[in-house]
C-alpha cells in the first residue's frame, strides 16, 4: 500500500544544526500515530516539514496520490493563540477552515454553514458562534480550533501538543474527535507527552531524538530500551532535556535516573 506520507532520509536544519536528522519511514493511510521525544527532539520541526512550512535541508516528504490536493494537510500548531488586538468571533475562526474551498472573501453557502454548525456541535460549542475568541478559556479556544480542523476536512491532520494545558473534560472531548477522524479514515499524527494516553489510544508511535529512535506499534516503540536511548541521545544536545511523563507512570525512573 502506498504511504499517505513518506519521509525519505529527511533532514531539516536550522543554520546548519539538524533538528530532524536522516529520518525515513512512512505513515500509512488511515493510521493514527503519536510523535514522542524529549524537548528539542525536532517534533515540531518534523510536523512543519510535513505541512510544507519548512523546506527539507536534504531528503524529501512525499505524499501518496490521494494526498496531493491543495488543503490535503491540516496543521494545528503548538501553543495556538489568537491575536487579541484583532477580535474575531468563533464563527469567523471556524469558517477559516473552509477557506481552501470558498476563498478568503467568498460567501459561505448553506453547505459550509451546516458544516460549521456540525463542527461546533461536535466540539460542544453550540451557541458560541458570536463569542469573541479572546474571551474564551484555553480549553474553549482549543475546541474552536478543533472545530476549524473539522470544517477543513483534510485527509491528513497534524496536531502539535493538542492537549497541553487542557483540563480533563476538554482533553476527553477532543480525544474523541481524534477517534472520529480515525474511524473516518483520516491519517492523524499528534505530538504528545502523556505516555499513558499514547499507549491507550495511539496504535502507532514515532519516537525521535532528532534522529529516529523507533517507529512502529506503540508498545514496541515505547520500550524501556528505546526510551532510554532517546534520553541518552538528547543529553548530547540539551542538558535539561526531560520527559513530561505523568507522575507515577512507568517512565518515571528515567527522571529519577537523571536526578530530577
Ligand atoms: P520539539 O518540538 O521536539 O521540542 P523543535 O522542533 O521545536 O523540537 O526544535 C528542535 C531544535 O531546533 C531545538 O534545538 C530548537 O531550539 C531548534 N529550533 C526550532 N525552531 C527553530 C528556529 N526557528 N530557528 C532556530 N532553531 C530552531
Ligand atoms: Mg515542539
Amino acid at each position: 500500500m502506498a504511504c499517505a506520507i513518506a519521509l525519505n532520509d529527511l533532514t531539516v536544519a536550522y543554520q546548519g544544526h539538524p533538528a530532524v536528522h536522516h529520518v525515513s519511514g512512512g505513515f500509512t493511510p488511515g493510521s493514527l500515530t503519536a510523535i514522542v521525544g524529549p524537548n528539542g527532539a525536532g517534533k515540531s520541526t518534523l510536523l512543519a516539514a510535513i505541512a510544507g512550512l519548512r523546506a527539507p535541508t536534504s531528503g524529501q516528504v512525499v505524499f501518496g496520490p490521494d494526498y496531493v490536493a491543495p488543503g490535503a494537510v491540516a496543521l494545528l500548531a503548538q501553543l495556538s493563540s489568537m491575536n487579541p488586538d484583532f477580535p474575531l468571533r468563533v464563527l469567523e475562526v471556524v469558517a477559516m477552515g473552509a477557506w481552501v474551498r470558498v476563498g478568503a472573501f467568498g460567501a459561505l453557502g448553506a453547505t459550509e454553514r451546516s458544516a460549521i454548525s456540525h463542527a461546533l456541535h461536535q466540539v460542544g460549542l453550540e451557541g458560541f458562534e458570536d463569542r469573541l475568541v479572546d474571551e474564551l478559556s484555553v480549553g474553549q479556544l482549543q475546541r474552536v480550533l478543533f472545530a476549524r480542523l473539522i470544517v477543513q476536512n483534510a485527509p491528513i491532520i497534524l496536531l502539535d501538543e493538542p492537549f497541553s494545558a487542557l483540563d480533563a473534560a476538554t482533553t476527553r472531548d477532543l480525544l474523541s474527535v481524534i477517534k472520529d477522524w480515525q474511524r473516518a479514515g483520516r491519517t492523524v499524527v499528534a505530538v504528545l507527552h502523556n505516555f499513558d494516553m499514547v499507549r491507550a489510544h495511539f496504535p502507532q508511535t514515532l519516537l525521535m531524538a532528532r534522529e529516529l529512535v523507533a517507529w512502529g506499534p506503540t508498545e514496541q516503540a515505547l520500550s524501556t530500551e528505546n526510551l532510554e536511548q532517546a534520553q541518552q541521545r538528547s543529553l548530547a544536545w540539551q542538558d535539561s532535556a526531560s520527559w513530561c511523563a505523568a507522575p507515577g507512570s512507568r517512565e518515571r525512573h528515567i527522571h529519577e535516573h537523571k536526578g530530577h
